[in-house]
């Protein structure tokens, strides 16, 4: 088999008239953290549950591991941990026995389980908590439990949609956080969400999802080169004169902007800080702050669709 764990060729599902996925090729390696990002109702969801068997495609195929997820259910589910946006734990139980009953479930002997539990629990920075009712627990607890609960299979492959979801800032970087750490391992990780912003830290590779299509894919640094012309943005404030022409002319310089009276932007296809930093002070210009900006999936999305908008 080849390094790719998820792949699909034409997937598509119907609902009557709409098409939720609509001719999606998707070619995940081994190892990859990899994002299906996109507004509500471009298809992740649908996405996903194809790729797990429980909805069937309308049209096109999937392969999970090599497996047929329609046609070899078992096989996927075995291997694949899958963390819906809804996750559901019985209140009145605690966080150990939650797990414990998930892993009879799995058929996991008892020994085996309680090691695997005890792990699970450590890794998501739950086993302080383990002996408190679930009820208890707040959104950010209960999604890492979640976790815990798949990391009991020992999956090759892990599923999230809309993991940080309800979660405030901090726990959502938390999350994304532990996410990172199963490349280490060589777990295969797709998560979806809405939140562009949220998400794109921890992704090696994104796919950007509108209406069904998958509308560009790549690394967010490729995305923002093809989409916005450069993947890095520098940021000038200097007092003087107009520095928008000089700074226009560095060599990788894309575009120069001045958006406020001392404030300049610059996308550039590199790091151009120094040069910046000299053409300014050559003008006769005082810097103030030099700075340099990580391009945005939400900025990446909307110039896109502003592109795609005024050229049809
Ligand atoms: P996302 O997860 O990106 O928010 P979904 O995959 O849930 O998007 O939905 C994609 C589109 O398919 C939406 O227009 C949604 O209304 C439609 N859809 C999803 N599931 C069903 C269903 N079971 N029946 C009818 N329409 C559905
Ligand atoms: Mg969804």
């Amino acid at each position: 088999m080849s390094e790719l764990v998820i792949e699909t060729q034409n997937l598509t599902r119907r609902y009557g008239d709409v098409v939720a996925v609509d001719s999606l090729n998707l070619r995940i390696r081994a190892g990859e953290v990899f994002g299906i990002l996109g507004p509500n109702g471009s298809g992740k969801t649908t996405t996903i549950l194809m790729l797990l068997g429980l909805t069937e495609p309308t049209e096109g195929w999937a392969r999970v591991l090599g497996f047929d997820p329609m046609r070899q259910p078992l096989e996927v589910k075995s291997r694949v941990g899958y963390l819906p946006d809804q996750v559901g734990f019985y209140d009145e139980l605690t966080a150990r026995e939650n797990l414990a009953y998930i892993a009879k479930l799995n058929g996991l002997s008892r020994p085996v389980a309680q090691r695997r539990i005890s792990d699970a629990l450590e890794r998501m920075g739950l086993a302080e908590v383990a002996d408190r009712r679930v009820g208890t627990f707040s959104r950010g607890m209960r999604q890492r439990l979640g976790v815990a609960e798949i990391l009991l299979k020992h999956p090759q492959v892990i599923i999230l949609d809309e993991p940080t979801l309800g979660l405030d800032p901090e726990a959502a970087r938390e999350f994304l956080q532990i996410i990172r750490t199963f490349r280490e391992e060589k777990i295969t990780v797709l998560l979806a969400s809405h939140l562009l912003h949220q998400v794109q830290a921890v992704c090696d590779r994104v796919g950007l999802f509108h209406q069904g299509r998958m509308v560009l894919e790549g690394t967010v640094a490729e995305l923002a080169r093809q989409v916005l012309g450069g993947a890095y943005r520098v940021h000038i404030r200097a007092l003087g004169p107009d520095l928008t022409q000089a700074l226009q002319k560095i060599s990788g310089a894309v575009r120069a902007q001045k958006l406020d009276s001392d404030l300049y932007k610059l996308e550039a296809q590199e790091d151009i800080r120094a040069e910046v930093a000299r053409v300014a002070v050559q003008a006769g210009a005082q810097v103030l702050a030099l700075g340099l900006e990580e391009p945005s999936l939400d900025e990446i999305y909307q110039r896109y669709f502003q592109g795609v908008i005024t050229t049809v």
